[in-house]
C-alpha cells in the first residue's frame, strides 16, 4: 500500500548554509550515497535529501536542506530554515574568506531559527593539508565562542568524517529530543517529505534550478 505511513522514532531537520563552492552539496552526496563527485550539476539541487540511521534501536530519519545555488546571491529564504533542528555551517579550510562569512551566515541563523537550534561548524577540504589557511584551533575558538555544539573538520573528497559529523548531531538531536511525543509528527515537515515523495516519482532530476 503506496499510502501507509512509514514509521521511525524521530525525524529532524537539518540545513546546511556557508557560502558558494565550499562542498556543501559534496557532503551530502557523501553521506547520502557514499559518492564523491568533482561536480554536481545544477539540476541535483533538490530541495532535500532523505537519510535514514539507526542509533540505539531508534530508527531517525534526517531531512537534510542543501541549497541550489541561491548562497551565491544571498538569497537563501526563510522557508529553508523553518522548523530546522540543526544548523550545520560550512566553510573551507583554504578559503580565509569563506571561514570569515560564517559570521554572517550566523545572523541568518539567529534571524530565522529557534534559540535552541543546534549550531555545528564544519571545516570541509581537511585533505587539501597544504593549503590550510584556517587552523583548527581558530575554528574550535570560533565555535565556542559562538555557543556552538561542535567544531569538525571533514572531507567529502576523502571521506574524512562526513558519517562522524551526521551521527554525533543526532545522537545529540536524540538526546535534547527524547521527550517531546510529537517530534515526528511536525506538520511541516511531513508535508515537506509528501512533496519529495511526489517530486521523486514525477520530476525527480529535471527540475531546473538557477
Ligand atoms: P557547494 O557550492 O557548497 O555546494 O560546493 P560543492 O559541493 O558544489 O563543491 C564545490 C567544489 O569543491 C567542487 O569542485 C568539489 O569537487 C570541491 N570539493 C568539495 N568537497 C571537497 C573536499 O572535501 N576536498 C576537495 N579537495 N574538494 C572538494
Ligand atoms: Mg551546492
Amino acid at each position: 500500500d503506496s499510502d501507509e505511513v512509514e514509521q521511525f522514532d524521530y525525524l529532524f531537520k537539518i540545513v546546511l548554509i556557508g557560502d558558494a563552492g565550499v562542498g556543501k552539496t559534496c557532503i551530502v552526496q557523501r553521506f547520502k550515497s557514499g559518492l564523491f563527485m568533482e561536480q554536481y550539476g545544477s539540476t541535483i539541487g533538490v530541495d532535500f535529501t532523505m537519510k535514514t540511521i539507526v542509533i540505539d534501536d531508534k530508527k531517525i530519519k534526517l531531512q537534510i536542506w542543501d541549497t541550489a545555488g541561491q548562497e551565491r546571491f544571498k538569497t537563501i529564504t526563510q522557508s529553508y530554515y523553518r522548523s530546522a533542528h540543526a544548523v550545520l555551517l560550512v566553510y573551507d579550510i583554504t578559503k580565509e574568506k569563506s571561514f570569515e562569512n560564517i559570521e554572517k551566515w550566523l545572523e541568518d541563523v539567529r534571524k530565522y531559527t529557534g534559540n535552541n537550534v543546534l549550531k555545528v561548524l564544519i571545516g570541509n577540504k581537511c585533505d587539501l593539508e597544504q593549503a590550510r589557511r584556517i587552523s583548527t584551533e581558530k575554528a574550535k575558538l570560533f565555535s565556542e565562542k559562538y555557543n556552538m555544539f561542535s567544531m569538525i573538520e571533514v572531507s567529502a573528497k576523502d571521506c574524512c568524517n562526513i558519517n562522524e559529523s551526521f551521527i554525533n548531531l543526532t545522537k545529540e538531536l536524540v538526546s535534547l529530543h527524547s521527550d517531546s511525543k510529537f517530534i515526528s509528527n511536525d506538520i511541516n515537515l511531513v508535508l515537506g517529505e509528501r512533496e519529495r515523495q511526489t517530486e521523486e516519482r514525477g520530476r525527480y532530476g529535471t527540475r531546473e534550478y538557477r
